[in-house]
């Protein structure tokens, strides 16, 4: 790939802040991102330029009609001062997936990979070496054609942006979340964009987390449309912990986005490192379950957290399941200390897990 360089004269560019504070998730910015556009059918321009805004029409079909995506991913420092992206083949083979999904093109995985690796090279600096933190990489791609017609555009901007990020949990998980299991709200119906990462997904699940919120609950655990099986919460897969130690995840169905680290999960149950299946799991049965306390832990799987234990589930009739006793479970705190150690390299992954950043 033919990348053109434009970058910041040394004087100009900003720096990793330094503290001994937790950096923030999300907020801080690198001072490079790598663009490219989409125009006659072709990608062209792979370029690095500063950190900044984009120029775009008022008729930018996707401020009309919502053609974006978008992946998320991290790379870390290991011991040897080398920086490393973790599973990121994933989020290239997701990102194509959800721009079929949203008849967008798609960009040759090898291609993402490139654009990734180079960027982070030039910002090795920005990849915080402190405990649990990392450097999250956001891809994204939208539709910039002007015009006010229906139909999938015929020019796009690809972009990637990164931002050093803290722990998810500062401090270690202090709490486990409260799920409301909604009737109400759905993030997600079979034949449509639930397994893709689009804006669309985010903005129709704003209103459930608010309700979620009024109802003293951290996220929504939704249901199928029908109402009978568990699904995923809108930023994280759902699992369970039965009591010898099998994770349980619903089966992925056309309505559910495969997260990374639940995908990892499933891979490493079959190298029999852990216990993990899939299921279709109806509500009712997840109760009884849960009330029995054949259900033992349960939580969700993000790369964001790598797992966000749930304590309890709340439901729209009134009534409350608190998951064992309601506090962060061994299995939920293995998992997470095994899977930041692949991460990190501190366990050898399984090949092709992790991808050495080069010095170009
Ligand atoms: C991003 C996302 C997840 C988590 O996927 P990761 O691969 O862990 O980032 C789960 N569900 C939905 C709906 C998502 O958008």
């Amino acid at each position: 790939m033919n990348i053109r360089y434009e970058i910041l004269d040394k004087s100009l560019q900003r720096k990793l802040p330094k503290t001994d504070k937790p950096l923030p998730f999300g907020q801080l910015r690198t001072n490079h991102m790598f663009v490219m556009n989409y125009k006659d059918g072709a990608w062209v321009d792979p370029r690095i330029v500063p950190y900044g805004p984009f120029e775009l029409m008022p008729g930018a079909m996707c401020l009309h009609y919502g053609q974006t995506i978008f992946e998320g991913a991290k790379a870390f420092i290991h011991d040897n001062g080398e920086i490393y992206l973790f599973r990121y083949d994933k989020n290239c083979n997701r990102l194509n997936h959800s721009a079929r999904n949203l008849c967008m093109p798609e960009i040759p995985e090898s291609f993402q990979m490139e654009a990734a690796l180079r960027l982070i090279d030039i910002e090795r600096d920005w990849c915080p070496d402190m405990p649990e933190s990392s450097l999250y990489i956001r891809p994204f791609m939208f539709a910039t054609q002007d015009s006010l017609g229906v139909k999938p555009a015929s020019e796009y901007i690809y972009c990637v942006m990164l931002s050093p990020a803290g722990p998810y949990y500062p401090g270690g998980f202090s709490r486990a979340v409260r799920l409301l299991i909604s009737k109400k709200y759905h993030r997600a119906v079979s034949g449509g964009t639930g397994t893709s990462k689009c804006g669309g997904n985010y903005a129709a699940s704003l209103q459930a987390q608010q309700y979620a919120k009024d109802r003293g609950c951290d996220q929504v655990l939704y249901l199928d449309a029908g109402n009978e099986f568990l699904e995923e919460v809108g930023t994280m897969n759902h699992y369970h912990v039965e009591k010898d130690g099998t994770f349980v995840i619903p089966t992925f169905n056309d309505s559910i986005l495969k997260s990374v680290p639940s995908q990892s999960a499933l891979e490493l149950a079959s190298l029999g490192i852990i216990k993990a299946r899939q299921e279709d799991i109806r509500l009712d049965d997840f109760l009884l379950k849960l009330k029995s306390g054949e259900i033992i832990e349960a939580g969700g799987f993000g790369t964001a957290a790598v797992v966000s234990p749930v304590g309890s589930y709340a439901l729209e009739d009134g009534s409350e399941y608190t998951v064992g006793n309601g506090e962060v479970g061994e299995h939920t705190r293995n998992f997470y200390a095994y899977y930041t150690g692949l991460q990190l390299g501190k366990t050898q992954a399984p090949e092709g897990w992790v991808v050495k950043v080069p010095r170009y």
